[in-house]
């Protein structure tokens, strides 16, 4: 445990960890180690990594810091996505943006 990990480092890590696809499930609920809630049945993947669904709960509840390898991952793959811009132009081809107003008779 490492409570003086930088805040908004730990909030990022942990809210990456919510995401992913599942990797796999379980027929039982994982148990907090700490503090005994249920804390998921599956297990997700970001396509490099696999992690049970309810690690960001050790990070956010109890303080525990990750290995600066996966950290340094996580914030990799941050900064690929805020890099990555937007290309409005397949929206833009997708048609006008007023919907279509349908009245009821
Ligand atoms: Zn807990």
């Amino acid at each position: 445990m490492d409570h003086s990990w930088d805040e908004q480092e730990r909030e990022d890590v942990a809210d990456y960890l919510t995401q992913g696809f599942v990797f796999r499930a379980f027929g039982g609920v994982s148990m907090c180690r700490f503090c005994g809630i249920g804390n998921g049945e599956v297990e997700l993947t970001d396509g490099s990594w696999y992690r049970p669904e309810g690690l960001a709960h050790y990070l956010t509840d109890h303080g525990v810091r990750l290995p600066q390898v996966f950290v340094g991952h996580v914030n990799s793959e941050l900064e690929f996505l805020e890099d990555a811009g937007t290309d409005t132009d397949w929206w833009k081809a997708q048609g006008g943006s007023k919907p279509e107003v349908v009245e009821e008779s």
